[in-house]
Formats: C-alpha cells, sequence, structure tokens
C-alpha cells in the first residue's frame, strides 16, 4: 500500500513510513494544493489520507482512492484507517522506511556508525541504519520505545475491533 498523507497528519505520515509503508507527505511537496496532491494519488496510485473535508470531496469526484479520518491521535486514526481499508495495516519494521523523507533505510557497519553518532551511542546499540535518501542515521533509542508502544496499542485496540 502506498499512500500520500495530508498536511495536518505529520505524525501518522512518520508512523506509516517506519513501518514499512511509501508514504508522500504532503508538506514535503514542492506544491502542495489540493489539485497538486490529488494529481499525484492518481497518478502514483497511491491512497490519499486527509482530515479536509473540502479535499476528500474532490477526491472523491475524480475517484481517487481516499480516506477522511475525523479522529485525533495516531492510534485512533491508524484504527480509522484500518476499518476504512478493511483490514489491519501490515507493519514490517524491516522494511521500514525514513520518517523524515521516505528514503529507504540501509544497515551501516560499525565503521561508518562512527562518523555519524557519538561514541557513546555507538558502544551502546548494536544495529544502525542510514537513510539513502537524506543520509540520517537511526538505532533503536527511546524513540523506538514509542514507537514499540504505539504499535501494541494499535494491535491491542484492532483485536477488539476484530479487524485483526
Ligand atoms: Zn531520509
Amino acid at each position: 500500500m502506498r499512500f500520500v498523507v495530508d498536511g495536518m497528519l505529520g505524525k501518522l505520515a512518520r508512523w506509516l513510513r517506519i513501518s514499512g509503508h511509501d508514504v508522500v507527505y504532503s508538506n514535503d511537496l514542492r506544491r502542495s494544493d489540493d489539485e497538486s496532491i490529488l494529481e499525484l494519488a492518481l497518478r502514483e496510485d497511491r491512497i490519499l489520507i486527509t482530515s479536509d473535508v473540502g479535499l476528500y470531496k474532490r477526491c472523491k469526484k475524480h475517484r481517487a482512492r481516499c480516506v477522511l479520518l475525523r479522529s485525533e491521535g495516531t492510534v485512533n486514526q491508524l484504527v480509522e484507517l484500518s476499518r476504512f481499508l478493511g483490514r489491519p495495516i501490515p507493519v514490517d519494521f524491516e522494511s521500514s522506511r525514513c520518517p523524515e523523507c521516505n528514503g529507504e533505510l540501509v544497515e551501516i557497519g560499525a565503521e561508518e556508525v562512527r562518523n555519524h553518532v557519538p561514541e557513546s551511542i555507538a558502544q551502546r546499540y548494536e544495529s544502525f541504519w542510514r537513510c539513502t535518501g537524506c543520509g540520517k542515521v537511526y538505532w533503536e533509542g527511546s524513540h523506538w520505545r514509542s514507537i514499540i508502544k504505539t504499535v501494541n496499542e494499535y494491535k491491542r485496540r484492532i483485536k477488539s475491533a476484530e479487524l485483526g
């Protein structure tokens, strides 16, 4: 599944990228007016996720695939998105993408790690990944624990909603 996520939903866009999905975030586009977003969704066959009723209606009119999210908070939005898709959203950390730019991540070796992160971090963690797009380096630090927490909360909710 590939998505284009509208401006108000930046946190959701990051979560989907980390979970392994190819996500264009409208705020990263050079042109992010409704027309351009819609055109991109159609051209690249992406599901448009928005909380903007106007954009949603335009999208429907052009027969693009789109989801209107009304809830707030990442977990609630994920549950709402799953309901729309009729199935749980796959989570695959093996194919995580860069939350900043949607680039693909590659694992890097200890030597390269030392050029990019402080020594204390290099010693503390085992695995590191570098974004092939923006070059940012990632490891399973404290932000990672909060992502796992969101995933678990989402799975629990999905299970009780009998979508899982
Ligand atoms: Zn990146």
